[in-house]
């Protein structure tokens, strides 16, 4: 069925002038808050069965939790991490919504977080429940059972854009916040360099990405949903040739793909595992638990 409305802004006027660079009839423009939306899909049970195979093998081939990808990931993590730490002195409870194998948890704990996850893939939340065990939790983030007022950060690293709606998961994540807890989210862009120049060839358009915000629909989102906004900054991650080019063999791009592959295979491995800053087309914005009763609808 055909979407009708914006996720977040609740618009109507979703298409009327779409872009010529995006793909129809695959891709709808919100007018007024400038997200795009997946036109009439993905359905959950099309997510339900995607998440259920290994989803997380395009992280490498043989072994997903190799030594190079859970050190390049750790060091995307860090970054995070610096960033809740510029706004709370202290630790405490952190939930990873999409936790995967755990790289952030890992990271987390040995910053003296108190850190507790949640993983829809089952063979990514098993490999992480060998090193937490119990504060591992597996299945959609929606159906998980939690106190409010409980955790002191949440933290959604490329998960919200799996969400149809975004607005319902950000008020449950806001209700298992403490007051002033806060909240970091990485999510591809639309306002990115990359999604403005490679458009229909965006490698952020995938299947299982139900919506693509702009910074514009982001700052609205928090505001509908009980936070307010304390940065929204181009998102850099750790990120390897080598990891790069595997990712985008995953995903074909045309053009893209071919070149980031022939260029992994000219370096020496020490060259191409090496986590390098790079733009991937996400931003990373944080945001804290406003004073109850502070909604915007
Ligand atoms: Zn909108």
């Amino acid at each position: 069925m055909l979407r009708r409305f914006c996720p977040i802004c609740a618009s109507e006027r979703l298409s009327s002038r779409l872009p010529a660079r995006l793909p129809r009839p695959a891709i709808l423009a919100c007018q007024d808050c400038g997200l795009w939306v997946s036109a009439s899909g993905p359905s959950e049970a099309e997510l339900d069965s995607l998440y259920l195979s290994d989803y997380h093998k395009s992280w490498g081939d043989e072994d997903v939790c190799d030594d190079a990808v859970s050190r390049m990931k750790r060091r995307t993590f860090a970054n995070f991490f610096d960033r809740l730490a510029h706004h709370r002195t202290d630790s405490g409870r952190l939930l990873d919504i999409g936790c995967a194998f755990g790289a952030s948890l890992a990271e987390g704990a040995r910053r003296g977080w108190d850190v507790y996850g949640i993983e829809i893939s089952p063979s990514a939340a098993c490999v992480a429940q060998r090193q937490f065990g119990s504060r591992v939790a597996c299945g959609d983030f929606r159906s998980l059972e939690v106190q409010e007022d409980f955790y002191d950060a949440v933290l959604m690293a490329d998960v919200l854009e799996h969400f149809a709606e975004p607005v319902v998961v950000m008020r449950k994540v806001c209700s298992i916040l403490r007051p002033s807890g806060l909240v970091a989210i990485n999510v591809p862009c639309v306002d990115s360099l990359s999604a403005r120049i490679l458009g229909a060839h965006w490698p952020q358009l995938k299947a299982e990405h139900v919506f693509y915000p702009s910074r514009k629909s982001l700052e609205l989102l928090l505001a509908r949903t009980g936070f307010r906004v304390l940065s929204l900054d181009t998102s850099v991650k750790r990120l390897s040739l080598a990891y790069v080019a595997r990712i985008l063999g995953w995903y074909p791009v045309r053009i893209l793909s071919p070149i980031a592959q022939f260029i992994t295979t000219l370096l020496p491995r020490c060259v191409s595992e090496l986590p390098l800053p790079l733009l991937s087309g996400e931003v990373l914005l944080m945001g804290q638990k406003a004073p109850a009763g502070n909604f915007v609808n």
